[in-house]
């Protein structure tokens, strides 16, 4: 196999220290990467550039495909963006891969058998922030779940589990809520799990998986969900598993991909010699996988454990009652390398697949897209706001090519037959449907806007209703 050449960016505060020891224990192992230093974070910010990356260390990071890099430093004050954000978005990383682990009885952990990935979707969701207020009183936020999306995410969460070894794969979503979003990635996760037969699948309602997993985080192995639910997933799972100085992330893009420790810059150790190195190895260790040198990936890891077994501990996890010795991350770093070649005896040893991780999408098959109707969305804030009187007036306003089916407010039905104590909003969706047949040209639509604009009525936004293949595109209102 040619040498793979990979960035390496050594970040701020305790980056460039943590960063000498990873490259050290990578070529100690016999890692075959050649290495491009680019700089970012502090320094590069002063120098004015807004998002701490300077325009020349985008060829040589694209060039690449594969970075590694330490935390930086994210200065204060306003008019800076954030690099990781940054980072994401432009190399296109639609996964954030962070296994969480227990390592007792070596390091204190109030979950001892903890042994999970979250493995979070990275680009669409609420994320895509496309947010507005149209009435004084309502806002609103655009979710975006796309079928690619959806299998491209589940896809690596199954190719992930199986060149780590892993037995499991949950997905998590509200699908039992929003049945056309989350129920999209619960629909593609169940297609996608009958093509790995060998490994497990479920799928957990996001409200109990997240309790259980705060609770009996044994109990996972590895999770697949959306950008919201993995955001705060991977945050309860980092802060029950007690190490989040000893976690190491990865984000995958289809062609790019970004491998770094959880942890920040630690200014307040910066220098000292007293850093862990662990979350950027374990990171570089996970970027071996990716690139398909697993049995580099293993020995190091195996020497990592063995250190940690050894009670050879940095400050940050050094107990006198679990360690044997408080060392130095150069110590450190000298310890994993000795450990190179063997095997933990308590830790479970790990094994990975040869081969690298890569996510083949196949195209969805395109089904019949019908126009069945339109919701119209008002601003309308009349004495009273009586649904009955805007029910009437909207019926008096169209002409006879529709038909309102029904307005609500904040998804409640409120016309016809609505309930007085239904509280109401300025916001109401109205419903409209062809008065005869199943679909309608666009043309309609417009001239149905129109007629309620004439009316006086403030028309906000429409949502067209889509039947694909028969099928609803749209959530029914109640009785529909
Ligand atoms: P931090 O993670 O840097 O530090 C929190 C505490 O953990 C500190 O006491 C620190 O000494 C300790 N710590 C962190 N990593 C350690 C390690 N490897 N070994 C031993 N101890 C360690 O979080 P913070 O103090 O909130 O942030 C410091 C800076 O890092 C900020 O500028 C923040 O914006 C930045 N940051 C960067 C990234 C990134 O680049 N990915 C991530 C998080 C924070």
């Amino acid at each position: 196999m040619p040498t793979t050449r990979i960035t390496v960016a050594a970040g701020d505060g305790i980056g460039p220290e943590i960063m000498e020891s990873t490259l050290r224990i990578l070529d100690a192992a016999g890692a075959d990467l050649a290495y491009d230093h680019v700089e970012v974070g502090e320094k590069v910010y002063e120098q004015g550039h807004t998002s701490g990356i300077a325009p020349e260390s985008w060829d040589t990071i694209r060039r690449n495909r594969v970075l590694l890099k330490a935390p930086i430093t994210t200065p204060l004050g306003g008019g800076y963006k954030s690099l990781n954000v940054t980072l994401r978005k432009s190399l296109n990383l639609f996964a954030n891969v962070r296994p969480t682990k227990s390592y007792a009885p070596y390091v204190s952990s109030p979950h001892p058998g903890m042994n999970l990935v979250v493995v979070r979707e990275n680009e669409e969701d609420l994320y895509a922030g496309i947010e507005h207020q149209q009435t004084q009183e309502v806002t609103q936020v655009l979710k975006l779940i796309t079928r690619p999306g959806c299998e491209r995410i589940v896809r690596y969460a199954f190719e992930y589990a199986r060149a780590y070894g892993r037995r499991r794969v949950t997905c998590m979503t509200k699908d039992n809520i929003m049945k056309i979003t989350d129920g999209l990635f619960h629909r593609v996760f169940e297609e996608v799990a009958a093509d790995y037969p060998d490994l497990e699948s479920d799928h957990q309602i996001i409200d109990i998986g997240a309790a259980r997993l705060a609770a009996q985080p044994e109990q996972f192995d590895v999770i697949v969900t959306t950008n919201l639910y993995g955001d705060i997933l991977s945050d309860i799972a980092a802060q029950i598993a007690g190490s989040v100085g000893l976690a190491g992330s990865a984000n995958i893009g289809e062609t790019m991909a970004m491998f770094e420790a959880v942890h920040g810059s630690a200014p307040d150790i910066a220098g000292k010699d007293v850093a862990n190195p662990s979350g950027l190895l374990l990171a570089a260790t996970q970027l071996l996988v990716h690139i398909g040198q697993a049995e580099i990936a293993e020995s190091i890891k195996n020497a990592w454990l063995c250190t940690l077994e050894s009670g050879l501990h940095t400050p940050d996890i050094y107990r006198p009652q679990l360690s044997e010795r408080e060392v130095g991350t150069r110590a450190f770093t000298d310890a994993v390398i000795e450990h190179l070649g063997r095997e933990p005896r308590q830790l479970t040893p790990v094994h990975y697949r040869e081969g690298g991780i890569s996510v083949q999408v196949a195209e969805a098959p395109r089904r019949a897209k019908q126009l069945r109707g339109v919701d119209v969305f008002l601003d309308w804030d009349a004495d009273g706001r009586d649904p009955d009187e805007l029910g009437r007036g909207l019926e008096a306003a169209i002409g006879a090519a529709w038909r309102l089916k029904m307005i609500t407010n904040r998804g409640v039905k409120v016309y016809p037959e609505g309930l007085p104590e239904t509280f109401r909003t300025d916001h109401w969706r109205c419903r409209f449907v062809p008065a005869e047949g199943d679909t309608v040209p666009f043309g309609a639509v417009l001239d149905l806007q129109r007629d309620v604009d004439r009316a006086g009525f403030e028309v906000i936004k429409t949502e067209n209703l889509y039947l694909f293949d028969g099928e609803a595109g749209y959530s029914l209102g109640q009785g529909e």
